[in-house]
């Protein structure tokens, strides 16, 4: 049998939106839906050339840029309906757009203004995007699927960078609760929390460029030989998005190699 009848699409016909989909795991995340046969991939983030850029290398017939900050919850209601408008329905929400702390804060010297714009981006970019996603399912008697990015800095303590540990440990509670609510229409929603990836976000957070990071992790990595890449991580969010995963519901996929089972301490 030629491989390409092999080949099974996953979703097929689907329509989604990729918050945070002009770069890093939200960019990869766009090619695989459309890989994978999606009807349209919304790219909704704040940097319109990248943005349009993947849009772009997607194919206009199959993605469209948006511009939309998910602090702003008019914005992000507004790139739900407007996907409706367009396209019939929506399927899918990747909700993944977020930022990494700063500085090195421990509790002792937390910045609380670093840490509402922090949460404001995301826990409270998280909630609107799971809100107006789920309503727009529910509305339409959609059998969706909302996958959201937490880490593996939401299942440990921090030493430092404390306001990220606390946003990313505030994106499993929308998770749950969702999957506890959206489930008698048929919704589900999980999430994904990698280990450090390659990305825009940790070459600025480790100060490296891709092939520093891709030399200082590969030796450390938790799954000898792989060295952790967007791509890992697309793949995951498309199980939980997909029919492959058609039971899985309040889910945290772990996508860290087993590392967090190994490692007591992060970044530290
Ligand atoms: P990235 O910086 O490459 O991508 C993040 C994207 O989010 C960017 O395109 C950015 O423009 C967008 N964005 C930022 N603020 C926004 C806003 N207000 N509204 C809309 N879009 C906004 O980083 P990444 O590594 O791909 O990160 C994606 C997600 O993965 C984040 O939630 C991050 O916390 C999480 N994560 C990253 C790592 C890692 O090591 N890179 C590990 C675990 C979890």
């Amino acid at each position: 049998m030629a491989e390409s009848m092999l080949y099974k699409k996953k979703l097929e016909g689907k329509v989604a939106i990729v918050t945070g989909g002009a770069s890093g795991i939200g960019e990869a995340t766009a090619h695989v839906f459309a890989k994978h046969g999606s009807r349209m991939v919304v790219i909704a983030d704040v940097q319109k050339e990248v943005g349009q850029q993947v849009a772009k290398s997607i194919g206009l017939n199959h993605s469209a840029y948006i511009h939309c900050d998910v602090t702003d919850e008019e914005q992000v209601k507004a790139v739900v309906e407007w996907t409706v408008k367009n396209y019939g329905q929506l399927d899918i929400m990747f909700s993944n757009a977020g930022i990494f702390s700063r500085s090195d804060q421990t509790v002792l010297d937390l910045d609380l203004s670093a840490l509402d714009h922090l949460f404001a981006i995301n826990v409270r970019g998280t909630a609107a995007c799971v809100k107006h996603s789920a309503r727009a399912m529910v509305e339409r008697g959609v059998r969706g699927t909302i996958v959201c990015t937490a880490s593996i800095a939401a299942s440990r303590g921090a030493f430092q960078k404390t306001n990220y540990f606390m946003s990313k440990h505030a994106v499993l509670e929308p998770v749950r609760s969702a999957s506890r609510q959206l489930r008698e229409h048929g919704v589900r929603v999980n999430c994904v929390s990698p280990v450090v990836v390659a990305s825009p976000m940790s070459y600025s957070a480790f100060g490296m460029d891709a092939k520093q990071l891709h030399e200082a992790f590969e030796p450390r990595s938790s799954l000898k030989g792989v060295a952790l890449k967007a791509e890992h991580v697309a793949d995951a969010v498309l199980f939980l998005a997909s029919d492959d995963s058609g039971f899985v519901n309040g889910h945290d996929l772990l996508v860290d190699g087993g590392w967090l089972d190994t490692n007591t301490t992060v970044w530290r």
